[in-house]
């Protein structure tokens, strides 16, 4: 009988969070996960053989980081935040969201990135202007465009 025998690299996640991810340069949701080598009997993993380390994946990007990325203060004032705060105030002065999120794509932001801006800076809680399927900020009562009183938007 030949034993087959190796070793194989595990993860277990043991936290989750939010952190700066230099990758993304923004906030983000991480996973932080020990790596373990284990030996291995018939390719099933079976005894953990020493700790490698620790390591913090961004779920955004899946780049993996040292456990070090975690004391990294999460700044306030990321590019996207940036846009969102900008977004947000033009959202609470009256302006539609699709003109918000126009004016993001205009200034050369991936949609992906303008989504994210978008549901950041609007919210979930919007409304409707039931003339012209325009929608707004919950905070909105009038239309800017034709003036006419907002409506909650279905969800
Ligand atoms: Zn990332
Ligand atoms: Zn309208």
């Amino acid at each position: 009988m030949i034993i087959i025998f190796g070793s194989k690299v595990r993860y277990k996640t043991l936290s989750t969070g939010q952190f700066y991810c230099p990758q993304c340069k923004a906030r983000r949701d991480y996973e932080l996960r020990q790596a373990r080598n284990w030996f291995a009997l018939y390719f099933i993993p079976v005894i953990p053989l020493n700790q490698i380390g620790e390591l913090v994946t961004c779920l955004t990007c899946g780049t993996n980081f040292a456990k070090e990325v975690l004391s990294t203060p999460i700044p306030s004032n990321t590019p996207l935040d940036r846009f969102a705060r900008e977004a947000q105030a033009d959202l609470d002065s009256g302006t539609p969201i699709e003109m918000a999120r126009q004016k993001l794509i205009n200034t050369g932001l991936s949609r992906d990135l303008v989504d994210q801006v978008i549901a950041q800076a609007a919210g979930t809680d919007r409304k409707l202007c039931p003339a012209d399927r325009l929608t707004y900020r919950s905070t909105v009562q009038r239309c800017a465009q034709c003036g006419a009183p907002l409506e909650p938007a279905p969800q």
